[in-house]
């Protein structure tokens, strides 16, 4: 009796398991399937693409989804943009008592989705604008066709790849005199570069610090004339010509100097040693345009070219908005701003179609 049972419980239970082993097989197969239908027949249709998520993109993304047209936006990798790297924002509209970067893109991220913005994180990896609507490519895979594309990809400050300047990013090292340069008031800083940005960010900060080192590598100002004299007739510049920054030091309270190479790799090299609370990196900024080269018209440092005071690449029905389009001002409110153009821009366009 007793083996009787058991034989026919080992039975109950091979049956039950090759039964579980079968659901559990068909129900893989069907996800495979239906995850391959979508990716066969589902190639999404937008009518506005939104590509970026700095104070641009977002604000593209208000306007466009208060104006109906449903836009999808697309965060990039570092979602919310160059502001979430600064800390406090002081100069930005509508923030009396000043925001820290990320808050204000959270801000402006919130702001879009109440009106129904859809926010996805990933990467536009391919375009093609040369078929309508558009094609473009996600994260290497997902297939997307837009009517309207909105390009807010903004531009990244070039650093000089020290260790120690990681190490004191948002301690004392930073790409931007006009948003950080009031923490360092009476205080010595430097600003490395010769060209323009370098000299109008080292005359900013002359007006608030005791002393600006201008650090650039070559024995010459690549600067405007007009820019030039400003700096050669302010006082609390000093311009260090031929020095190459070694690198930066400090504590893990903040920055307290850097060390510099005096011609560099010559026989007359020193090192030189500045103490300092701020150092400003003013060696240009790439804007993100690598994917779109191939049909969209730049500059010669990569800037979308726009047309007059409009938002319009020269590929109609493709929009560029904030720093990637925008090499003079590239601060959080015109990037805004343009975002905004972009987006009333696009309107029109569908409008017309
Ligand atoms: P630029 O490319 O003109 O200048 C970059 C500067 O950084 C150069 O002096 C360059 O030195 C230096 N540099 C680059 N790499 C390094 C490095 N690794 N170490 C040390 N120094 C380095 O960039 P800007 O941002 O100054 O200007 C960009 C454009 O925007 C320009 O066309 C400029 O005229 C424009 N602009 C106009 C303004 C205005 O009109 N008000 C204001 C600001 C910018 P080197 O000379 O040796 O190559």
């Amino acid at each position: 009796m007793g083996v009787q049972c058991w034989s026919s419980f080992a039975v109950l239970f091979f049956r039950s398991s090759v039964f579980l082993f079968l659901y559990i097989l068909i129900a893989l197969r069907k996800i495979k399937m239906v995850k391959f239908m979508q990716e066969e027949n589902g190639v999404e249709k937008v009518k506005c693409l939104i590509i970026g998520s700095g104070p641009a993109g977002y604000t593209a993304a208000i306007y466009a989804s208060r104006a109906n047209l449903n836009p999808v936006l697309y965060t990039g990798l570092q979602m919310g943009g160059q502001l979430t790297t600064t800390t406090e924002v002081e100069n930005f509209p509508g923030y009396p008592e000043g925001v820290t970067g990320p808050v204000l893109m959270e801000d402006l991220r919130r702001q879009a989705e109440r009106f129904g913005t859809d926010i996805r994180f990933g990467i536009v990896t391919k375009v093609d604008f040369s078929v309508r609507p558009f094609r473009l490519t996600v994260d290497e895979e997902k297939q997307v066709l837009a009517e309207a594309v909105i390009i807010a990809t903004g531009a990244t400050a070039r650093y000089l790849g020290l260790p120690s300047e990681e190490r004191f990013k948002g301690l004392g090292v930073s790409a931007c005199a006009t948003c950080d340069g009031f923490f360092y008031k009476g205080k010595e800083v430097a600003v490395v570069g010769g060209g323009d940005t370098a000299c109008e960010e080292a005359t900013y900060l002359a007006g608030l610090c005791r002393k600006v080192y201008l650090v650039v590598r070559k024995n010459y100002l690549r600067a405007s004339k007009a820019m030039q004299e400003r700096v050669f007739n302010t006082p609390n510049i000093e311009v260090l010509f031929e020095h190459n920054t070694k690198e930066l030091y400090g504590t893990d309270m903040g920055l307290e100097g850097a060390r510099l190479l005096y011609k560099m790799g010559t026989p007359e090299e020193k090192e030189v040693d500045i103490r300092i609370d701020g150092f400003f990196l003013a060696i240009g900024h790439t804007p993100n345009t690598a994917v779109f080269k191939e049909y969209i018209a730049t500059d010669e440092q990569g800037y979308i070219l726009t047309e007059g005071k409009s938002t319009k690449t020269n590929v109609a029905g493709v929009f560029a908005a904030g720093d990637v389009m925008d090499p003079v001002y590239r601060q959080g409110i015109t990037s805004a701003g343009s975002g905004c153009r972009a987006a009333i821009d696009v309107e029109h366009y569908l409008a017309e179609l």
